[in-house]
């Protein structure tokens, strides 16, 4: 029971080594949960890897593309800019397209031409850390002009030049340009889109690699099997690290082993986000009244609501509940407010406290009523018995 989460591969980040995984709080069978983050799990073998990590492999139809080399050949396209528009132009599927995209680290010093096929995204993650760089952001379409002399739309692979030997380029293609055939890109030169180019033939990169998002048409990258990818948001409360020697090399940590031989010490890390687990749990464990916490993480775990707290009889037999459950170390709320029956029923289901118990006329003196926030299950328990229901409704609950 409680928080139900899955454990993905992580990118490492700033953090370094070559292993990780993240804690990810999710929601089978929501589409429309919340998550900061996207994972991507296998059906049939149950790997599962945050899209920043999921590693991109090739089915091999794919690199056994047998379609001739054409000429390489200019086309006027007026007044398109994306690939979409240029694509129904040509007739063309986005499959046929290298996007070329431009990146500068912060100090705009070093600028990468960064390409892609049509329909895929850059993982930005996958980008950097090919690049060994920590920082790295698109440049802007007035920092392109500047470098290139051309509107981004129009930049392609092919006789790329800069403005000014002061940029220094680095080529960075992604794997799924090479299998490519015949493709189309920018000629670098406005309105102009260049056809059937080809890598080797008509450029060459520094480096290629996969920098690409995963998609639901990619193979599995574990099992290899096909169409067996699914999606699904995520949000991040722990990440665990095995950095290995890392820094225990580099900082020199070393112990004496039994024989007597100086070793560096392996070493993990790990972190737990305290606060967002709250706002997971809540994310994960709701309806339309509001929070239902699970009795482990719940700020309280119950919540007395007398019916008119201005009533002796109820205030008085409210009071005593409350001590009774504090002398026995169960965490209880009291709503001694003036408000209306109404309200406070309302509140204690926003505030979503496991066990509500109720205080009316008309089961006193001997008699209270107990509600359950998860199942919405109510029943009348005598007062004496209390402690009893209550304990045996946590170990119910904990089974949720
Ligand atoms: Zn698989």
């Amino acid at each position: 029971g409680g928080l139900k989460f899955t454990v993905v591969e992580a990118a490492t980040g700033a953090i370094g080594g070559k292993f990780s995984h993240e804690f990810m709080v999710v929601k089978e069978g929501d589409e429309n949960f919340i998550g900061e983050e996207t994972l991507v799990i296998c059906s049939k073998c149950g790997y599962s890897a945050n899209i920043e990590k999921a590693e991109c492999k090739y089915p091999d139809e794919q690199t056994n593309n047998k379609e001739i080399e054409k000429k390489l050949e200019e086309v006027y396209t007026p007044q398109m800019r994306t690939v979409e528009e240029v694509s129904s132009f040509l007739k063309q599927p986005k499959e046929k397209f290298i996007k070329t995209l431009v990146y500068v680290t912060e100090n705009k010093e070093e600028v990468y031409v960064v390409l892609v096929r049509g329909d895929y995204e850059i993982n930005e993650t996958k980008l950097k850390d090919v690049l060994n760089v920590n920082e790295i952001q698109l440049a802007s379409s007035e920092l392109v002009e500047q470098i290139f002399g051309v509107p981004v739309g129009f930049l392609g692979p092919v006789g790329l030049k800069t403005t000014s030997q002061k940029y220094k380029l680095k080529f960075v293609a992604d794997y799924s340009i090479s299998t490519i055939k015949n493709a189309i890109s920018g000629a670098n030169k406005i309105d102009y889109l260049l056809i059937n180019i080809n890598y080797i033939r008509d450029f060459v990169v520094d480096i290629i690699a996969d920098i690409r998002n995963i998609t639901a048409n990619d193979i599995c990258p574990r099992c290899k099997a096909k169409n067996s990818l699914k999606f699904s948001k995520g949000i991040e409360v722990g990440h665990t690290f095995k950095l290995g020697t890392k820094y225990s090399k580099s900082m020199n940590a070393t112990f004496l082993d039994e024989n007597n031989k100086e070793q560096v010490f392996i070493m993990g890390c790990y972190g737990i986000g305290i606060s967002r687990i709250v706002a997971a749990a809540i994310e994960q464990n709701h309806d339309e009244d509001g929070i239902i916490w699970y009795p482990t993480i719940a700020p309280f775990t119950v919540y007395i609501l007398p019916i008119d707290y201005k009533d002796p009889e109820i205030k008085n037999v409210a009071d005593n509940v409350y001590k009774l459950l504090k002398q026995n170390n169960i965490e209880v709320l009291l709503d001694d407010r003036e408000e209306r029956a109404g309200v406070k029923f309302k509140d204690a289901d926003l505030i979503g406290i496991p066990i509500r118990l109720t205080i009316s006329k008309k089961l006193l003196p001997d008699k209270l009523e107990l509600y359950l926030r998860q199942t919405k299950q109510k029943s009348v328990v005598y007062i004496n018995e209390l402690l009893n229901r209550i304990n045996e409704s946590i170990v119910y609950l904990l089974k949720f």
